[in-house]
């Protein structure tokens, strides 16, 4: 299952991330996922749930940021964002580049930093 290589991937790159900055316990991924990368949120929670307390011990959570497809006219440069997969430029019908939507990144980690717990960005 694609979702579990993924999942394993960024299990271990926050674990090495944490070891590298000796953060306290992380308590929370937050991950972006565009709506565009193939990616089952429902797959991915699953897989993290089963995987994240043997990585990174219990009680880690999962933030899932959904990005929206964007893309970007190549005739006239309209920026705009894909609804019903319509790769079409609606102000010139010109061919479109994609410029959003297939991220697969993780964004922040939070740790237990003291009583309430301090956002630490990961990169
Ligand atoms: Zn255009």
């Amino acid at each position: 299952m694609h979702e579990r290589s993924l999942v394993r991937a960024l299990l271990e790159q926050v674990r090495e991330t944490a070891a590298a900055r000796e953060l306290p316990p992380v308590r929370e991924v937050v991950l972006e996922v565009g709506e565009f990368c193939g990616v089952d949120a429902e797959l991915l929670e699953l897989a993290f749930a089963e995987m994240a307390p043997g990585i990174l011990g219990e009680d880690v959570k999962l933030e899932l940021r959904s990005t929206p497809l964007t893309v970007e006219c190549r005739r006239c440069g309209h920026g705009f964002a894909v609804e019903r997969f319509r790769f079409v430029c609606p102000l010139c019908s010109g061919d479109v580049t994609v410029t959003g939507g297939e991220e697969f990144r993780l964004v922040s980690l939070r740790v237990a930093a003291g009583p309430v717990g301090e956002e630490q960005a990961c990169r």
